[in-house]
């Protein structure tokens, strides 16, 4: 079967289009109130000021010290429900990755019984979701554009996968991601960088997805390597580079780095973007132009990737790490085929994580 991707319905892409939120909003009041879920990085900073909040609606603020977990998305759904009894009008997720992600995955479950870890998986969720939007202040994962709401639940890091997961509006504002730090944004930004790498290279690759990938790509050099370019010119380009690549992998996939990744972020709790800088680092084998690249990006840009992460863990650790890992069949079998159990192992693997 042909994937059938759905993507956002509406989007904005510009320095100052925040400003615009309280009209787009508008249109969509209806009986009710909106939620707006905001990083909690921005309180008593000059943003919180510009949120056009009405009477009713209502502000909480969400730490994303560890990433979105199943727990927190039905605690969040209780919280919202407890206000007024009523679902909300919309739902809007002001962050980076995580907060994008808590946002899809509460309007989903606004609409959804029982706990979100139910819906971990693929077109699990069934009835549509609340009205959603995404405004990033970080660039990279894609969250604002794919069809995942990725989660960490009892069993699993795995997304909420369904039609109703994509924003239904999209606020890209570059003005938004200035203040980033700087490792932070390299980390997040060689998400995207991975991205592009992992969809050109493995057996779902296709025209479509490689002229977003390769046009992502592109951007993700001029913005780390170019030493002259400007943070704003830089800024700009970032948030496109990391919407088409979000779209590529969307239809195409992610691969081996992605596969480990998930693994020291499930054992470690590793935030993603730091997680695949980790694991990419060891990966010249499988991506010897994409790792040699990102090399150089981190040398124009400075930033250090931490080594020997997983030297004091235990067997068990590296063992769970490695069961995590394998269980992205869907990766491995892009990367390497579909007899992927024949051309890797898990002692391999083990090799590769005690070398992160
Ligand atoms: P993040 O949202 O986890 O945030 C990382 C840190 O940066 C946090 O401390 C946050 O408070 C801070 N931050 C956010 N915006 C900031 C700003 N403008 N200025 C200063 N600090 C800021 O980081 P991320 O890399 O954007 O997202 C990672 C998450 O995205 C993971 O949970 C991962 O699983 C998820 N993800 C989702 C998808 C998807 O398709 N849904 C794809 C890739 C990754
Ligand atoms: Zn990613």
């Amino acid at each position: 079967m042909i994937k059938n991707i759905k993507n956002n319905d509406k989007l904005v892409f510009g320095s100052g289009s925040f400003n615009q939120l309280d009209d787009i909003l508008k249109s969509k009041r209806n009986q009710s109130f909106m939620v707006f879920l905001v990083d909690d990085i921005f309180k008593n900073k000059p943003l919180c000021e510009r949120i056009p909040l009405q009477q009713e609606d209502k502000l909480i603020w969400v730490n994303v010290d560890l990433e979105p977990k199943t727990e927190k998305v039905d605690k969040l759904k209780e919280e919202i429900m407890a206000i007024t009894g009523k679902e909300p009008d919309g739902v809007i997720g002001i962050g980076g990755g995580s907060v994008m992600d808590y946002a899809k995955a509460v309007s989903v479950m606004l609409n959804h019984p029982g706990s979100s870890s139910q819906y971990q998986g693929l077109n699990l969720a069934y009835n549509p979701p609340v009205y959603h939007v995404g405004v990033p202040t970080l660039s990279g994962t894609g969250a604002e554009v794919s069809m995942t709401a990725v989660l960490t639940g009892p069993e699993k890091k795995l997304g909420i996968k369904y039609d109703g997961t994509p924003f239904n509006q999209v606020i890209l504002d570059p003005e938004l991601i200035t203040e980033a730090p700087v490792d932070q944004r390299f980390y997040t930004g060689m998400d995207c960088y991975i991205h592009n790498v992992e969809a050109l290279q493995g057996i779902t690759s296709n025209p479509f997805s490689n002229a977003l990938a390769n046009q992502s790509l592109k951007l993700c050099h001029e913005v780390f390597l170019d030493k002259k370019i400007s943070r704003t010119k830089a800024d700009a380009k970032l948030m496109v580079a990391s919407y088409l690549g979000g779209m590529s992998l969307s239809y195409s996939e992610v691969g081996v780095c992605h596969a480990f990744s998930y693994g020291l972020s499930y054992v470690m709790g590793l935030h993603h973007g730091i997680a695949n800088c980790i694991a990419f680092n060891q990966l010249q084998e499988f991506y010897p132009e994409g790792v040699s690249g990102f090399k150089e990006m981190l040398k124009v840009q400075k930033v250090t990737v931490p080594e020997k992460v997983t030297a004091r863990l235990s067997d068990s650790d590296i063992n769970r790490m490695i069961e995590t890992s394998w269980a992205l069949s869907h990766m491995w079998n892009h990367a390497l085929g579909k007899d992927w159990e024949h051309k890797i192992s898990k002692d391999k693997l083990a090799e590769i994580y005690r070398r992160m």
